[in-house]
């Protein structure tokens, strides 16, 4: 049974989900109209997150998706099949393989570096804004393991670190991330492609934080979410060289404007 293709799609919109599409208490109905547009136009909405399968099946219910979706920053890729069955591509290490890796990182950074799955009701509300049912969906990790940032020397340091243990740190919009070596956004965004044998598909991605460079990089057009306090400096540079637009406010709001603006107009009536 060959997967599901996005039918006769030109355009994928591939997307980050927090700080991106959802702000900080993971609202994102300023762009509730702008998805169901692109729902009726045949054009996929694709979550790319460091969220959990669980936490992402979950938005995609709320949101009325059923496009493929990529989790754990690249550690996995989800779709269904044309029977509507679901399936599963692992790209990189398992939780298993990298959660005793944290610890070698911590001895070698000589700071703590705290685990998501170990943070208590108190912190991960504090931390994350997440209790209860939702805290546990995001603690259920298969392919990354995030933890609480150190200091901001010590952040300067992670990359290195991990590299020279195979692995990689990467820094979303609340957490770091330890990874898998040839994991993520970009990479998973390029094996969907081959998957779904779609490698006409032109992507318009969206994205935060340094996490979603790799993403950002592989797309047609790229397009930055800021903040409250503007885009993330890491983006100065590809901003000011107009390789990555802008998009005009923060959070779901941005995003549907930005989406409109690239395609309207390039998607017919
Ligand atoms: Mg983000």
């Amino acid at each position: 049974m060959s997967d599901q293709q996005a039918p006769g799609a030109t355009w994928w919109v591939v997307s980050d989900l927090d700080g991106t599409l959802l702000d900080h208490t993971y609202r994102w109905d300023a762009a509730a109209s702008t998805i169901r547009w692109l729902q009726q136009r045949g054009i996929p909405v694709i979550p790319c997150t460091s969220k959990t399968a669980e936490e992402v099946e979950r938005f995609r219910r709320a949101a009325g998706l059923s496009d493929p979706f990529i989790v754990e920053n690249g550690g996995a890729i989800h779709g269904q099949n044309a029977a509507g069955e679901p399936w599963e591509q692992a790209l990189g290490a398992d939780h298993t393989t990298l959660r005793p890796q944290l610890a070698e990182l911590e001895a070698q950074l000589g700071e703590p570096l705290r685990a998501l799955e170990d943070l208590t009701e108190e912190e991960g509300q504090r931390l994350l804004g997440l209790g209860g049912a939702d805290l546990a969906r995001a603690q259920r990790r298969r392919w990354s393991v995030p933890f609480v940032p150190p200091s901001a020397p010590g952040r300067q340091r992670l990359p290195a670190l991990a590299a020279s243990m195979g692995l990689q740190v990467v820094q979303g919009n609340r957490m770091g991330h330890l990874l898998g070596g040839n994991v993520s956004k970009g990479r998973a965004l390029t094996v969907l492609k081959q998957r779904l044998q779609a490698p006409q598909a032109r992507v318009l991605a969206l994205g935060d934080s340094p996490n979603d460079l790799p993403l950002l990089e592989v797309a047609d057009v790229a397009v930055v979410v800021p903040g409250a306090e503007g885009p993330h400096p890491g983006f100065r540079e590809a901003l000011e060289a107009q390789r990555f637009l802008l998009a005009p406010q923060p959070h779901a709001a941005g995003w549907a404007a930005a989406v409109r603006s690239v395609l309207d107009g390039k998607l017919g009536p």
